[in-house]
């Protein structure tokens, strides 16, 4: 989801890489759950969401839309998110004592904040954001640590290449925006081939992904 907002006002300033150490490390979140409630459409899912969750809970991407997840527009394309409901408005993974109930398999955008991602030039690094969580004393954690996802090289490449996969179809839509049915079709393909067609979970991630990308057109 693309924020028109100064990374000054935002951010300490700094880009890091997975290499550098960031002040991002709040305890175990002990006491704290502010980021799993009221956020809206904001956590947004990746194809590597949908093969953790799919294949983590055993169940397929169409019963997780029943009541755990839902769809939104991201910048001219149908993607999912997680779910808030109740009041206030929580994930439906967030238990009564305020943690994650699938931590294992939690979404990317919940292991990164309150890290952000700033893309230019086909590649991105990460900025801390200032305003959003609330711990004060907070501790400094190498990037690649904090975001605890492994094969994390392939992990980057596999993030930059879905960015920029889907900038450059929002780019095809604007560009035929007298045709509101070209945006239709790319975002129910999308949905089909990356989300709801199902993943095997005892094969690699990257493999599948990669495979749907190149039937998909992509040739990058
Ligand atoms: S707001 Fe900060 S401390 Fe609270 S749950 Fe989120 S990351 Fe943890
Ligand atoms: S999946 Fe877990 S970490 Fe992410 S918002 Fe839900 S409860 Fe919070």
């Amino acid at each position: 989801m693309k924020r028109y907002v100064s990374l000054e006002d935002i951010s300490d300033g700094h880009l890091y890489t997975s290499e550098d150490l960031v002040k991002a490390g709040c305890g175990d979140c002990k006491g704290c759950s502010d980021c799993c409630k009221s956020m809206a459409d904001t956590i947004i899912l990746d194809p590597l969401d949908a093969f953790r969750l799919t294949t983590g809970l055993s169940c397929t991407f169409e019963a997780l839309l029943t009541d755990r997840l839902e769809l939104g527009v991201v910048d001219g394309i149908i993607l999912p998110h997680m779910k808030m409901s109740g009041a206030p408005a929580c994930c439906s993974f967030l238990n009564e004592e305020g943690r994650c109930t699938i931590h294992d398999i939690r979404p990317g955008f919940c292991r990164l904040f309150p890290l952000g991602r700033y893309y230019e030039d086909r590649s991105f690094r990460y900025f801390l954001q200032t305003h959003e969580c609330k711990k004060t004393d907070r501790t400094k954690v190498r990037v690649r640590k904090w975001i605890d996802t492994p094969d994390f090289d392939r992990y980057e490449k596999f993030v930059c290449d879905w960015h920029y996969y889907l900038k450059d179809l929002e780019e095809e839509i604007a560009a035929k925006a007298d045709d509101p049915s070209f945006a239709k079709m790319v975002s129910l393909s999308v949905l089909k081939v990356f989300y709801m067609m199902p993943y095997d979970g005892a094969a690699d991630f990257y493999g599948q992904f990669y495979s749907r990308m190149r039937q998909f057109g992509w040739n990058g």
